[in-house]
C-alpha cells in the first residue's frame, strides 16, 4: 500500500508536486521519477507528516536518481519532519535546493497547531518566537528551537 499521495500542477514553466502522507518503505517514489513535463521540478513537502528510517533510505535513493537526471529540482515548504532530516543527513536534499520550510507553532491556551512558511531565499531568515493564535486570539509559540531549526541552510 502506498502511504504517499501526490498532486501535480504545471505552472510558470515549473512542475509542482504536492506530496502528502508518510514516507516509509511502502511509499512508491518511483512514480515521481516518471512524471511527465519539463522544467524545474518543485516538490512541495508541507504535507509530509512523517518519515521513518526505511523512508529516509528510499528518499535518499530517490533524490540521488533525481540529482543524476537532467531536470533541476527544489524542495519547497518542507514540513518539520523533513526539516529534521535536512538538519541530520547531509545528502538528504541531493543536488536540490531548499527554497522554503514550514515553521511549527503551538497555542497552549486552545491547543491548536499551525504552520507558517519561511522563505529561505530572502535576506531575512528570522523566526518569530511568538505569533497570534488565529483560533483563540492568544499567543502561539514556536514549537522548536529557533536558533537551530534551519541550521542546514547555513
Ligand atoms: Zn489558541
Amino acid at each position: 500500500m502506498n502511504t504517499l499521495k501526490w498532486k501535480v500542477a504545471n505552472a510558470n514553466g515549473k512542475t509542482e508536486v504536492e506530496i502528502q502522507g508518510a514516507i516509509t518503505e511502502d511509499a512508491d517514489l518511483n512514480g515521481l521519477l516518471a512524471l511527465e513535463g519539463s522544467g524545474l521540478l518543485a516538490l512541495d513537502l508541507a504535507g509530509v507528516v512523517q518519515i521513518n528510517s526505511c523512508g529516509v533510505r528510499e528518499w535518499i535513493h530517490f533524490v540521488r536518481k533525481l540529482s543524476d537526471g537532467d531536470r533541476g529540482f527544489e524542495l519547497v515548504r518542507c514540513s518539520p519532519a523533513i526539516v529534521r532530516q535536512l538538519n541530520t543527513i547531509a545528502n538528504f536534499r541531493g543536488a536540490g535546493s531548499v527554497r522554503s520550510v514550514m515553521l511549527p507553532y503551538y497555542c497552549s491556551s486552545c491547543r491548536s497547531e499551525a504552520q507558517v512558511p519561511l522563505d529561505l531565499t530572502g535576506a531575512s531568515r528570522e523566526i518569530a518566537d511568538e505569533i497570534p493564535c488565529a483560533k483563540c486570539g492568544g499567543t502561539m509559540e514556536f514549537d522548536d528551537m529557533p536558533s537551530t531549526y534551519v541550521s542546514f541552510a547555513g
